[in-house]
């Protein structure tokens, strides 16, 4: 599998290696040489603890001519930068990957399947691409990841199990405590069988990083599952559908439960407005409602309450060039039918297309 993503994605993998590392050294302050020299000891971590996912990104390397610790770099991505933008201090410390994640239960729906949605926003210029994968001892899996990036972080399995995610940023993060990573969870999260399994998969023991993630699972007519779990470095917390549905952006509920501060500068307005906003429509139009299909929800992500800073999300002109965050791809799910319908940009700009399982 790293082989073809590598060889079909070569000119994507080099241009998101040329993006990230220039924003590495323009952003968080690294060097070349210290991205490498960190990627180097997240790859011992990889190949001890997920084997299979350092040897999808061996693949990757060897196919897109690039070096298996420029890989490693793009893989872990995550925890370099976000524990950066916490340290550094220098400059905003809320450059979270933004989004807006719902998702709601059978009985929500017109035809009683789970639908999950979220716009992914981040840097326009990386690139991305859409995973099948078809895997012998685990769940076939279709996903959204970035080029060269192994663990894709959007989308379902053959098993009926869907995952969102959100970037949030505490006090706590650190690359230095040398963790699981984020992508590799979402990797084994995505090939898990049951919902518990993936669930475990992003409690069990300490992370680098914080992130939010949605998972829901549905594999009989009208019977599923949704859970929301905000993760923090030194503990985790569940969240509950209301009223069928759930929905995150990119803060905590809570942050005190979790042991952390909250880091929100610039992003405040954002976020607190898109989870607003987002409940605020699932309110009106799909709690107690039993009216949600894949329509009504690429309605919702195409919403511009609040614009540029709204659920569709526009480049901010307030912002440096460099800190514009935009809806790079939509995503609507239907889990019981393996369906994932997507754009790839902004989502009121064109029409979603089909992508099954
Ligand atoms: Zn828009």
């Amino acid at each position: 599998m790293g082989l073809q993503h590598g060889e079909q994605a070569r000119d994507k993998i080099q241009h998101n290696l040329n993006v990230y590392f220039r924003r590495f050294k323009n952003e968080t302050l690294l060097s070349r040489e210290q991205v490498l020299e960190r990627a180097a000891r997240y790859l011992e971590v990889i190949q001890k603890t997920s084997p299979r996912y350092a040897q999808s990104m061996k693949g990757v390397a060897e196919a897109s001519k690039t070096t298996q610790l420029e890989i490693t770099a793009l893989n872990v991505r995550y925890e370099l930068m976000y524990s950066q933008f916490s340290k550094i201090g220098l400059k905003p410390v809320t450059k979270t990957d933004g989004c807006t994640a719902f998702a709601a239960l059978p009985t929500a729906a017109k035809n009683k399947h789970m639908i999950m949605g979220q716009n992914w926003d981040w840097i326009p210029e990386v690139k991305g691409l859409f995973l099948k994968m078809r895997n012998q001892q685990s769940p076939d899996v279709l996903c959204f990841t970035e080029a060269g990036v192994v663990g894709g972080k959007i989308g379902l399995n053959s098993e009926g199990l869907g995952l969102l995610i959100n970037g949030i940023v505490s006090s706590k993060d650190d690359w230095s405590r040398l963790k699981k990573p984020f992508h590799v969870r979402c990797w084994e999260a995505l090939s898990s069988r049951t919902l518990s399994r993936a669930t475990g998969v992003i409690t069990d023991g300490e992370r680098s990083c914080s992130a939010n993630f949605v998972l829901g699972q549905q594999r009989s007519e009208e019977k599923g599952k949704v859970l929301d779990i905000e993760s923090a470095p030194g503990a985790t917390c569940q969240l509950e559908p209301s009223g069928g549905a759930i929905a995150h952006t990119n803060h905590f509920s809570n942050p005190s439960l979790l042991g952390v501060d909250q880091v929100l500068d610039d992003e405040r307005i954002s976020t607190l407005h898109r989870y607003e906003r987002i409940q605020r429509l699932l309110d009106k139009k799909v709690r107690g409602s039993q009216n949600l299909d894949t329509r009504l929800a690429q309605s919702m992500l195409r919403d511009h309450d609040g614009n540029p800073e709204s659920i569709c999300r526009h480049a901010n002109p307030r912002f440096p060039e460099d800190e514009r965050y935009e809806t790079v791809v939509s995503v609507v799910m239907d889990l019981y039918t393996r369906t994932l319908w997507a754009t790839m940009g902004h989502p009121c700009e064109q029409e979603y297309q089909a992508l099954k399982l």
